[in-house]
């Protein structure tokens, strides 16, 4: 929480700013903002011979599209409040990247540390047959996905959980994404996060005139990154920019303190120390420079906060010396840190838009459990054997021959992974450009933020009007 507002009034906060700058009207406004159903759930389960009461939660924002859609997290900081900022933060996510669901949450106040396998288990099972019985979860109605202190491994107990309850449901294996590939998940969705912030990043840059403005050079390659927070959005988006945009990493910031490495941080070697070590401290060619914040005050070209909310306050707005900010964790930056940073004239990557790239590639999963087949199984090599015959035609006609390399890359026909990736790409591509459209049409707006919830908002409300619900 920012000072005295919550969480979710932020999130409010900002929708109504936005809405400022449409005509939806102000009764359809308000329904967008609220939360249509907040389930809030007790539970025992026995620790050490003992019993404990497990608070949960599962909100669902919106349904002007169903399912609703969104993750559930196992933290200490989960209440209403934070579940319900984050469910609907999901509603303006999905409608941002053209994903049609409604926007959910869940969350579990534990610290999964805490906790053995078979506890987690036990808890995980216990939450999803709650969820069962009031009918909160199920491929048409509320699909949930791993979100902080969650994964692969927690999505397959509740896929098992739900087909236990539902027994013969031929689309069962659809009330969760973000599975394991091989308990029906999708190739590319563990670092599908890390990868769109990348994909998000790397197109704001190739705008000239904007990197202009914040004197940057075009184009991401070279700039310099600071990550906080190496789970899985961290990482990722730290693995995929040092390779596939040539960025140099040269802050890290985790539980246990910051690190900086003027010289470039190779993150898959700093991934194995920290392993092998419990900690990054110590990590060769870098210096301890203080706490787990203590990083985000580097002088930089992108930061990426990626772990929690609430890291970004009044207390260190002044001092963050970033041109860009990548909101990779949900909320990381506080409401009343927000306009100092605007102010400093900060580029921020709002997190429904920069971290959309999990729930895309959801989507992607959810389709390709409905449809019972993995995508390119029936076309890859239909499609290989006609560009092959194509490269031979060009290689008569020409009289030249391909290299054996070459040859290949021509030829291949997209697998799963590539489907998925080139589709994401494509969608943060596209929203980023959604936003940029906005900004022409509204010279008045400063912000990406409040562009990219103009842009939502407008979807949301062209859809309850097309339901006939507000004419
Ligand atoms: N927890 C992720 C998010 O906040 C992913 C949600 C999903 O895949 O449904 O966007």
């Amino acid at each position: 929480m920012s000072g005295k507002i919550s969480f979710f009034k932020s999130v409010e906060n900002y929708v109504d700013k936005a809405a400022a700058f449409t005509d939806i009207p102000k009764g359809l406004v308000e329904q967008i903002k609220v939360c249509n159903l907040v389930l809030q759930i007790r539970f025992p389960i026995r620790v050490d011979g003992n019993y404990q009461v497990i608070e949960a939660y599962r909100v669902q924002h919106s349904h002007h599209r169903l399912p609703t859609k969104g993750g559930i997290r196992y933290a200490e900081t989960v209440d209403q409040d934070e579940v319900m900022a984050l469910a609907s933060l999901m509603t303006f996510k999905c409608a941002l990247v053209d994903v049609p669901f409604g926007g959910a949450k869940g969350g579990i106040k534990i610290n999964p540390a805490n906790f053995s396998e078979e506890q987690l288990q036990n808890i995980t099972r216990r939450y999803t047959s709650e969820l069962v019985k009031k009918n909160f979860i199920g491929p048409g109605i509320d699909v949930p996905a791993p979100d902080y202190g969650t994964g692969p491994r927690e999505m397959a107990w509740i896929l098992d959980t739900y087909q236990a309850l539902r027994h013969g449901e031929v689309d069962s294996i659809a009330c969760v994404t973000g599975k394991p590939v091989t308990q029906n998940g999708i190739r590319g969705r563990a670092e599908a996060t890390g990868r769109g912030v990348f994909y998000g990043l790397r197109e704001c840059m190739r705008h000239e005139e904007d990197m202009v403005k914040i004197g940057l050079t075009k184009g991401i390659e070279g700039k310099t990154m600071v990550v906080q927070g190496l789970g899985n959005v961290g990482s990722n988006t730290a693995l995929i920019s040092q390779a596939e945009g040539h960025v140099k990493i040269i802050g890290i910031a985790e539980r246990e303190g910051s690190i900086h490495g003027p010289d470039g941080i190779d993150v898959e070697k700093l991934l194995a120390f920290r392993k092998e070590t419990g900690s990054i401290i110590g990590f060769p060619g870098t210096k301890h420079i203080g706490d787990a914040s203590a990083a985000l005050e580097l002088e930089c070209d992108i930061l990426v906060p990626a772990a929690l909310e609430n890291q970004i306050t009044l207390d260190n707005a002044s001092r963050i010396k970033a041109k860009i900010i990548a909101e990779a964790a949900n909320g990381p930056i506080t409401a009343d840190a927000d306009p100092i940073l605007i102010a400093k004239g900060i580029i921020i990557l709002p997190d429904f838009y920069i971290n959309a790239g999990g729930v895309t590639v959801s989507y992607f999963e959810w389709l390709k459990n409905l449809s019972h087949h993995r995508f390119g199984r029936l076309e890859n090599r239909f499609q290989h054997d006609a560009y092959r015959r194509i490269v031979m035609k060009v290689e008569e006609f020409t009289g030249k021959t391909l290299s054996d390399r070459d040859r290949d890359l021509l030829t291949r026909g997209g697998t799963e992974v590539d489907l998925v990736n080139s589709g994401l790409e494509d969608t943060m591509i596209t929203a980023y450009n959604q936003i940029k459209e906005t900004f022409r049409q509204h010279p008045d707006i400063k912000d990406m933020r409040t562009a990219a919830f103009v842009c939502s908002l407008k979807k949301i409300a062209g859809d309850y009007i097309s339901m006939g619900i507000f004419p």
